[in-house]
């Protein structure tokens, strides 16, 4: 089947890549942005559905443990420390599993996703870095019949996870382990150039950047010099319209159904983000556990107001001078959240942003699509008219 030719979603379509793949036939069923269902995938993954009383599942999904982590002898050229890769590599040589599915990059071009799935430890670490746009991961499970594959380990983002837990149970596998990263705001390849050449002084020499917890984005150039910009000064106007329709309607940014999840959000700066959902996820983590600097997660600050403001800015697509965006940077990081606070503040700020953007591009599909806890998280704000 030619790539990208079924896309039943349209034009919310994350390209997760299950259209491209045999198992095309449960779409309807397990398209994250057909059917939202939530309860059903996290219950399937981890025996129940998050309580939506306790304040920590309802942000952040069923967990048994959070933590942050480094790993104490980071990989070279990994996204942050490289726990992710090296939990793929010792999945494999442990025999945990026979294969790991993750995304290397283009000959190409850096930021242009391949996935594969990967038997050796070099496949795995080929992958390491996040390319920042829509990966059709999925498109890979087309070559697991016949292959010997057994027991996977899938690497990927909530709306990839979510149509993977939709149809795990046909994938004719013995052991499936999911490694989930938070994800929100990603972008096709042609809108990562308009976010590139609006945000960076160098636009062509970027080779990794990230949406650090200081409010700030931190790129690193090809001469191995670094550039920071803060998030308070981006060309909002130019950049509202680069965001894929898929992830301005998405509410998995924690990757819900992930066994174990590795991001940032929760951390205080430069530290990574661990989430145990369940004792498969734990199993993961025994892998490397003992590898890795860690401590416990903290919390501090207050982001209601924060919140409100960035709310009514955005909506207003105002666009601070750089000298103000400075100012107002250092501030917030002096006394801004800081920790799960922060995680909470980035919650709230993307699930009122895409409720808005719900209602006012696809009013029709705003009742069955947002999920009950970002129901009861958006409803503490006030939202602009849709
Ligand atoms: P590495 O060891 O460098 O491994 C990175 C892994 O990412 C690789 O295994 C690769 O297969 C996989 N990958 C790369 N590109 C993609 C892609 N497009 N889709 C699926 N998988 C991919 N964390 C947060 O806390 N908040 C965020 O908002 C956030 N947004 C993210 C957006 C994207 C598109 C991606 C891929 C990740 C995001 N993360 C986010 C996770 C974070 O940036 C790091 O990837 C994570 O902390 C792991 O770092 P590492 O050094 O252990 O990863
Ligand atoms: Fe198909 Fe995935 Fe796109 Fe949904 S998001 S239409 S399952 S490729
Ligand atoms: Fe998928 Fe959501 Fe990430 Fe977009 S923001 S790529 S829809 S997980």
């Amino acid at each position: 089947m030619a790539r990208g030719t079924v896309r039943p979603a349209r034009d919310l379509c994350s390209d997760c890549g299950l259209c491209d793949s045999r198992w095309v036939a449960y779409v309807r069923r397990a398209c994250a942005f057909i059917t939202q269902q939530f309860e059903t995938i996290e219950a399937r993954a981890h025996g129940r559905s998050r309580d939506q009383d306790n304040e920590d599942e309802l942000y952040f999904g069923v967990f048994q443990r959070m933590l942050c982590a480094q790993l104490a002898s980071p990989i070279e050229g990994a996204q942050w420390t490289g726990i992710v890769s090296t939990l793929g590599v010792k999945a494999l040589e442990s025999g945990l599993v026979d294969a790991v599915l993750c995304v290397q990059q283009s000959p190409d071009d850096r930021f242009t996703p391949v996935p594969v799935l990967a038997r050796t430890p070099q496949e795995v670490l080929a992958a390491r870095v996040n390319k920042p746009t829509l990966s059709n991961n999925l498109s890979v499970l087309e070559q697991l019949p016949g292959s010997g594959i057994e027991r996977l380990l899938v690497i990927g983002v909530g709306c990839q996870t979510q149509a993977l837990r939709a149809v795990q149970d046909s994938l004719g596998l013995k052991q499936l382990y999911v490694l989930g990263m938070p994800c929100v705001d990603n972008v096709s390849r042609e809108g990562l150039q308009t976010f590139l050449d609006s945000t960076s002084r160098s636009p062509e020499t970027v080779v990794h950047y990230e949406f650090m917890q200081d409010f700030r984005i931190h790129f690193r150039h090809s001469d191995g010099s670094t550039e920071t910009v803060p998030f308070f000064g981006l060309d909002t106007p130019r950049l509202k319209e680069v965001f894929a329709p898929s992830c301005l309607s998405c509410f998995d940014y924690v990757n819900a159904s992930a066994d174990l999840v590795v991001g940032y959000m929760g951390a205080p700066y430069q530290w990574q983000w661990v989430v145990v959902r369940n004792d498969r996820g734990q199993e993961l983590l025994d892998l490397v556990e003992s590898e890795l600097n860690t401590q416990p997660v903290m919390s501090s600050g207050q982001r209601a107001q924060a919140v409100q403001q960035g709310i009514d800015a955005y909506d207003k697509a105002l666009r601070l001078p750089r000298w103000l965006a400075e100012l107002v940077g250092v501030l917030v990081n002096r006394v801004g959240p800081k920790g799960l606070e922060y995680a909470r503040f980035s919650i709230d700020s993307h699930f009122t942003r895409n409720v808005t953007w719900l209602q006012r591009n696809h009013p029709d599909k705003v009742a069955a699509h947002v999920p009950a806890f970002a129901r009861k998280i958006v409803s503490r704000y006030r939202l602009p008219k849709p």
